[in-house]
């Protein structure tokens, strides 16, 4: 693991006034340049070859530094090249992890091999990325969390049945029995003594994503110990075929028979504004989340975040995994900004411009190395 003094010896160097925002040109990139615009920044965008001309189409979102004036890359991997890391360094840049960073690049790279200050802290990727160590965060913090079944022969209800690393839901399969479970199993050629999974409840609701943000700095939203949770918005992914399967009017049965197979890729999100009583359980969730951060791993959870929740009827609030970085669901609110954006911060404040404003803060107050790591 690259240590915090490490990367607190690069940022020492670094000209304060000529910081650059960078991200890998995919996910919430776009999110995250205009925000880094609108906060003063300079901003500079790692990406693939293929991608330079349509990035260069969002003209007021492309980034300032871009291909040709820096090389484009082939592979996201391609950035740890010791040569492409020194052009980063050069340019005093801090980098935004996203999904597609974290997935492309790798965790265990970020940990390891990446010596280029990254906003947030960088020891969250891990208790994120790995499935156990979630499951540890989320019990340890208290929160609701769906049942999870060890064995196939222990499955006494509708389940979701997740691979490990399968981006974006997909893949994944709904099974009631031990019977269910083996026949999508067999359809999938999937050895299961070889695949990791899990097998959890599946619950029936709302799918919530909120868009939280803890900053010990701001002195705006819900104070917890050293610092400050912010919900920013909401927002719902939308899921292919999943979503749509009732406009068939097909049962689940009917449905298999005719060889459809319900699918979770996620294409798109939409804005939700939640029942007003509802942003009491979602701030409480993400104090619970927080705190129990800061237990595991000191400092804990700095940054955006997103608990991915199911309301129930009940109005019960399921948390089934957390998203430890910006989620692409923050898109949907910038560069308007969410009304419980507005309202914490009496402007447009979406997650992109909320990162940056947070590095600004950190500059002005020379404390810059407690949100970078
Ligand atoms: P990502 O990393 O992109 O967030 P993922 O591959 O880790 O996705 P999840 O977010 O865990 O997958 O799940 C994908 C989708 O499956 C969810 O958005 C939701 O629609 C559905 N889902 C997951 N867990 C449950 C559950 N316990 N009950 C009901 N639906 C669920």
């Amino acid at each position: 693991m690259i240590q915090k003094d490490e990367i607190n010896e690069i940022l020492e160097k670094y000209h304060k006034e000529k910081i650059t925002i960078a991200t890998l040109c995919s996910h919430s990139a776009l999110n995250i340049t205009y925000g880094a615009k609108q906060e003063g920044f300079r901003t500079l965008g790692i990406c693939q070859t293929e991608r330079v001309p349509y990035y260069r189409a969002f003209t007021e979102a492309k980034p300032d530094i871009f291909p040709p004036d820096i090389p484009s890359i082939e592979d996201p991997k391609d950035m740890l090249n010791e040569k492409f890391q020194e052009i980063l360094r050069e340019h005093n840049t801090i980098v935004v992890p996203t999904g597609s960073f974290v997935a492309y690049v790798g965790s265990k790279n970020l940990e390891e091999n990446f010596f280029v200050p990254v906003q947030g802290n960088r020891k969250v990727l891990e208790w994120e990325g790995n499935r156990k160590k979630q499951k540890q965060w989320l019990e340890n913090s208290g929160v609701k969390i769906p049942k999870e079944f060890k064995y196939p022969s222990d499955i006494d209800r509708l389940c979701i049945t997740k691979f490990y690393g399968a981006k974006g839901g997909q893949g994944f399969f709904l099974a009631a029995s031990e019977k269910d479970f083996y026949k999508e199993i067999e359809k999938r050629k999937i050895d299961p003594k070889k695949t990791k999974f899990v097998i959890q409840e599946y619950v029936l609701g709302s799918r919530l994503y909120p868009h939280m943000h803890f900053s010990p700095f701001s002195e705006r939203g819900l104070k917890i110990n050293d610092g400050w949770l912010e919900i920013l918005g909401y927002d719902q992914r939308m899921e292919s075929n999943i979503d749509e399967l009732h406009r068939a009017g097909l049962s689940r049965k009917e449905m298999k028979k005719l060889g459809i197979e319900e699918s979770f890729t996620v294409v798109g999100n939409r804005p939700v504004i939640p029942r007003e009583k509802l942003q009491i359980p979602y701030y409480s969730i993400g104090k619970k989340i927080v705190e129990a951060s800061q237990k595991l791993f000191s400092p804990g959870m700095l940054g955006a975040f997103c608990p991915e929740t199911i309301c129930t009827k009940d109005l019960d609030i399921y948390v089934f995994e957390i998203s430890a970085r910006i989620v692409a669901g923050t898109n949907i609110w910038s560069p308007t900004g969410a009304p419980e954006g507005w309202y914490i911060w009496g402007e447009p404040m979406y997650m992109g411009r909320r990162i940056a404003r947070e590095i600004k803060l950190g500059i002005e107050r020379g404390e810059l190395e407690k949100v970078v790591y």
